[in-house]
């Protein structure tokens, strides 16, 4: 069956209906970068780039993002690639905000409170992933206000940088972002849903909770959600991809097929998986 799969790798992710549905992959290391281009996925849909600084003492400056990006966007010329700003939350948090609380599980609005070190980070973004196709999107986004404030931010760091601003996507993966997906939708480029948290915050779950699984986001509320999602997105032409484990979950990808999402970012070992998968689909 494997060797199969590997067979199948230049044949289009394609429903038997005819969908296109493009499949990325979920990336955070160099060898994460490596095997996603074996598996031929088309780009990265979700690059992490907060795990290098989980023991972190400080927010890391723009050496150390540099030093932390280049072999990874190395491998990756010419490629899509969708950058995600640091995502500081309870289940991937430094020891330096780790006094902080109760206001963690929300890294964004901490991010927002330190532009300097979100600018560091855009500037470094930017200069070492000058020769792949870049995007940059931002996790745990509750509000298109939020939103417009790292748009300010990015442009400032482009004009830095001497390079025109890349599209800029929000995360969706709050239910206060998918009440509000008309303006998130109207002030963002795209839209990615995290549905690993998506699922977790709809259905009341902790995230470390073992019985928090990506099947979960079969559940009708978690769907409706992401139909939402989808419906305002297209409404003003704009791409959902969907990056959280459910997009790679063969219960579930017949599901967000049929809602419409343009996307799937998967981790690269399941990126053979689930192209096999779509390209049976009779959608
Ligand atoms: C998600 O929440 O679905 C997601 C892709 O991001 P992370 O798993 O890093 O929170
Ligand atoms: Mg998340």
């Amino acid at each position: 069956r494997k060797a199969k799969l590997v067979a199948e790798r230049d044949l289009p992710s394609v429903t038997r209906g005819g969908r296109r549905i493009v499949l990325r992959a979920n990336i955070a290391t160099p060898s994460d970068a490596q095997a996603a281009l074996t598996a031929r996925a088309e780009g990265v849909g979700l690059l992490r780039t907060e795990l290098p600084f989980l023991d972190a003492r400080s927010w890391p400056s723009y050496a150390q993002h540099t030093a932390a990006l280049v072999p990874v966007f190395r491998r990756l010329a010419h490629q899509p690639v969708t950058v995600r700003t640091l995502d500081f939350a309870d289940d991937k948090l430094p020891p330096f905000l780790a006094g902080e609380g109760g206001r963690i599980g929300r890294g964004l609005p901490l991010m927002l409170a330190e532009p300097d070190a979100f600018a560091d980070q855009f500037r470094a973004i930017l200069t070492a992933g000058a020769a792949t196709d870049l995007r940059i999107m931002i996790p745990m986004v509750a509000s298109a206000d939020e939103l417009a404030v790292c748009r300010d931010l990015l442009a400032k760091a482009a004009v830095d940088v001497g390079v025109a601003p890349p599209p800029l996507g929000a995360m969706i993966e709050l239910p206060e972002a998918v009440a509000d997906i008309d303006s998130i939708a109207a002030a963002a480029d795209f839209l990615s849903i995290g549905s690993n948290d998506l699922t977790c915050q709809v259905l009341g779950l902790d995230r470390r909770d073992p019985a928090a699984t990506p099947a979960m986001a079969a559940h009708p509320d978690v769907q409706a959600a992401i139909g939402e999602v989808v419906t305002a997105a297209h409404r003003r032409q704009l791409l959902v991809s969907v990056c959280g484990d459910a997009a790679a979950d063969a219960e579930v990808i017949p599901l967000l097929v049929a809602l419409g999402c343009d996307i799937l970012s998967v981790a690269p070992s399941a990126v053979d998986e689930v192209r096999a998968h779509i390209r049976q689909l009779a959608d």
